[in-house]
């Protein structure tokens, strides 16, 4: 365990817990922890959705470093009776047993399991990955199985991994939504900057792995006019995916903390990012159904589609489907090869 100080504490009440406490006075410093988890039972979550389909999730950590304040992971802290807010990004939990557990399920499960997706619940290269190597280790073991893998990350340091994706054929996204670290800073204050997301990009790119940007999420009136410049530099960095979808806040504590922290960061632009917001939701911030989750209601949000399309043919991508098969070839995994 390690400690850095680095904001003050600040959770919105917790909905599964019975009671919730305020400081009085200033909140203390956050401090980093990092809890190792040594009774994982499953590393394979499935989900689906209408829109989506099945899909098998792998998170290696619970909570995350990087701390994007529209992060909806946040909401997945509070089940374990932490906060969604400061506690989601310093609060970290690491399952160290993720590789073996993972190898076991695996064996039960392949066949069953079209490909595996690292990200979701957490950003599967955290800086701790440096050390812990949950990630690595659990995409070594996709490889033993030839399970195929689409990862999606804000970090760098995927680029350790390249050989190991490589000889994978994963398909890598980055999550870019904004151009600039300017205005990056303010949503994703502890985020590598987008350029160094390209870079890594183009490194992948350029050794053949495929590669695509998210510009996850759009925030109507102060992104999406970034969308042209996005998917240009995606492209030059040797993308080929790309996808774009709205900002959706699905729960009352994320929502909570998200208009906390537009109002410390760029207190002026407040109203303008909120009031675009909810057109797009029916009045509200947080959508009414599923069917709002990412798809925005006024002519500016269709705008914003239609600049994404025409720009995303001129440049020639490719959407990413999750329904596509991650060119999956299924061959025995090494170990029944040895019977
Ligand atoms: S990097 Fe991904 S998982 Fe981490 S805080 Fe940002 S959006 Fe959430």
């Amino acid at each position: 365990m390690y400690v850095l100080c680095v904001r003050q504490v600040k959770n919105p009440p917790n909905p599964y817990l019975k009671y919730s406490s305020e400081f009085i006075g200033e909140p203390p410093e956050t401090k980093l922890e990092v809890f190792e988890e040594t009774n994982t039972k499953s590393m394979i979550s499935k989900s689906w959705t209408s829109d989506m389909g099945s899909r098998f999730i792998v998170n290696c950590y619970r909570g995350c470093i990087h701390a994007c304040t529209y992060c909806f992971a946040r909401q997945y802290h509070e089940y374990l009776g932490y906060g969604a807010g400061t506690d989601f990004e310093t609060k970290i939990v690491a399952k160290i047993n993720a590789p073996e557990v993972l190898r076991n399920e695996l064996k039960r499960t392949k066949q069953k399991i079209p490909y595996l997706e690292f990200s979701f619940a957490t950003d599967p290269y955290l800086p701790l990955e440096v050390n812990y190597k949950l990630t690595q280790r659990c995409l070594e073991v996709c490889y033993e199985f030839r399970m195929p893998v689409a990862i999606i990350t804000k970090s760098p340091l995927i680029t350790r991994d390249l050989d190991l994706l490589k000889k994978l054929n994963a398909t890598v996204l980055f999550s870019i939504p904004f151009l600039t670290t300017e205005k990056s800073n303010p949503f994703e204050p502890f985020t590598p900057i987008p350029d160094a997301r390209f870079r890594a990009m183009k490194k992948l790119s350029d050794t053949g792995i495929r590669t695509g940007i998210g510009i996850a999420p759009v925030i109507p009136g102060y992104n999406d006019s970034d969308i042209p410049l996005l998917l240009e530099k995606a492209r030059k960095s040797g993308a080929t995916k790309a996808f774009m979808s709205l900002i959706h806040i699905d729960t009352p504590s994320i929502e909570e903390y998200f208009i906390q922290k537009i109002e410390e960061k760029i207190p002026t632009k407040k109203s303008r990012i909120l009031n675009h917001i909810k057109r797009e939701k029916s009045g509200t911030l947080q959508h009414q159904s599923f069917n709002e989750r990412n798809q925005g209601k006024t002519e500016q949000w269709e705008m914003a589609r239609n600049l994404f399309d025409l720009h995303f043919k001129r440049l020639g991508f490719e959407s990413f489907s999750r329904k596509e098969k991650v060119e999956k070839k299924r061959v025995l995994p090494v170990q029944q090869k040895l019977f």
